[in-house]
């Protein structure tokens, strides 16, 4: 075959396909020449999993070895992973316009995006301000809060945030994380952050007594929080009635309340977004991870009309002057109005009924096992603690994790909880394989 000039392409791609098996089997070994992962203390965790392939709700490694996605890696890919529609119409808008820069320019899936995100969101919200993941999403949060009281000049600096919170890896949203075990190195650089526990039925009052003493004290800008449920604190749950009075008095003391739902939006609670499920509504909210369905890295900051009035004026300097290249990329806007759509329809509204009632049966089934500590659900989210002490990345930990891999199942357990959050396409039978895995680590501790 020739190899030069219109074949050359042609004779590269047949070259990759036959030394592919070789490549792959390298790849964990090559792995280790250059990259850094994140999250990872490479001398106790050399090892990574080569992933060459994923569908629906399976991932497969490099030995064709398949698990099913429990977490649809790390909460993004909600309507499965390589999604035929969302791909299709990701791959038309690819041919049309790619990227282009969205300061004095603007283009079509953007302007969608935000009319369809419109329609969804609580009514409140009304202006869109694009970014590319969870923590800078927080990060604008953060500086529309602060700005907004500084153009209005008052002296508003102080966060307020809730335990076992987290918001992200930049230096803004590190300060409201209190997650901050790994955030020792940098904790003298922070935003300074006053705490409230999450309300419980039985702690509100004492917590609403303890915020009019903050308030009374500090200057307190806004409150960030994460609605319901506290992902990263192995999906910590609380009470919408408790957050409700909460959100309703820092509102009555011009708080600006910024909901996190960068994990808890779109249907993982079971409604579009947690804020659905309380009266009071928050001015700003935080949005990535399943927004793009799990294709693109994007984010989105939206506030209230009275949040962005505060920085529209004839000063300059009042605007918010941030930016970042990739804003509002083109295709990462199709991918969120293809996963909107998706969501949107009755056959994904039925699917995350139909995960809701399953994790609801399994709960029956497990909760009062003598390894079994505590349960909890909240929409397609489902936790369960076990009855023992574990660190949360020790070795039982370790253990547990292996056990699900060696079963084909992806979960990560964090310390002594298990948690589910699978994509809402998840058959019948991924799901009863996902439990009895579960259901079979109880013998390991
Ligand atoms: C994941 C997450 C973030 C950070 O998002 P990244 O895209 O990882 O930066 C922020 N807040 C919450 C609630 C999250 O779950």
């Amino acid at each position: 075959m020739n190899c030069l000039g219109i074949n050359s392409h042609l004779c590269k791609i047949e070259k990759a396909s036959l030394t592919n098996s070789i490549v792959l089997k390298n790849l964990a070994e090559r792995d280790k020449k250059y990259l850094w992962h994140p999250l990872t203390q490479h001398k106790l965790h050399p090892e990574m999993l080569p992933i060459v392939k994923a569908k629906g709700s399976l991932l497969y490694d490099d030995k064709g070895v398949e698990y099913i996605d429990g977490i649809a890696s790390w909460y993004t890919s909600a309507y499965g992973h390589c999604n035929d529609f969302i791909l299709k119409k990701v791959y038309e808008q690819m041919q049309q316009l790619d990227q282009v820069v969205f300061s004095g320019f603007t283009h079509e899936p953007a302007v969608k995006l935000s009319e369809e995100l419109m329609s969804i969101l609580p009514g409140n919200q009304e202006k869109l301000f694009f970014s590319d993941n969870g923590s800078t999403a927080v990060e604008v949060g953060i500086k529309m809060a602060l700005q907004y009281h500084h153009n209005q000049g008052n002296n508003q600096q102080v966060l307020l945030a809730f335990e076992d919170s987290f918001h992200g890896d930049t230096f803004g949203a590190m300060s409201v994380s209190s997650l901050s075990v790994y955030n020792g190195p940098f904790e003298d650089f922070f935003i300074e952050v006053e705490r409230i526990p999450v309300p419980t039925k039985k702690n509100i009052e004492s917590i609403l007594i303890a915020l009019e003493k903050i308030l009374k004290q500090n200057t307190v800008a806004a409150f960030i929080y994460e609605p319901l449920v506290q992902g990263a604190a192995a999906m910590k749950m609380h009470d919408a009635d408790g957050l409700n009075r909460i959100l309703a008095l820092l509102q009555q003391h011009n708080v600006l309340t910024i909901a996190d739902e960068v994990m808890t939006g779109f249907g993982k609670t079971g409604s579009y977004f947690a804020s659905d499920h309380m009266a009071a509504k928050p001015d700003i909210m935080c949005f990535s991870k399943a927004l793009t369905a799990g294709l693109m890295p994007m984010a989105i900051t939206s506030c209230t009309r009275t949040v962005y009035d505060a920085f529209y004026s004839d000063e300059l300097t009042k605007g918010l002057f941030h930016g970042h290249t990739y804003t509002a990329n083109p295709l990462a806007c199709t991918a969120a109005l293809a996963g909107i759509e998706l969501l949107r329809s009755d056959e994904i509204q039925n699917d995350i009924k139909r995960v809701v009632a399953a994790h609801q049966k399994f709960d029956t089934e497990i909760k009062n096992h003598p390894k079994v500590a505590r349960t909890r659900q909240c929409g397609i989210i489902y936790a369960l603690d076990l009855n023992v002490k574990m660190e949360r990345y020790g070795n039982l930990r370790d253990r547990l994790f292996k056990h699900f891999m060696d079963n084909g199942v992806y979960l990560r357990p964090l310390g002594n909880t298990i948690y589910i959050s699978a994509p809402y396409i998840i058959s019948d039978g991924q799901l009863q394989k996902v439990y009895s895995t579960i259901k079979s680590a109880f013998d390991l501790v």
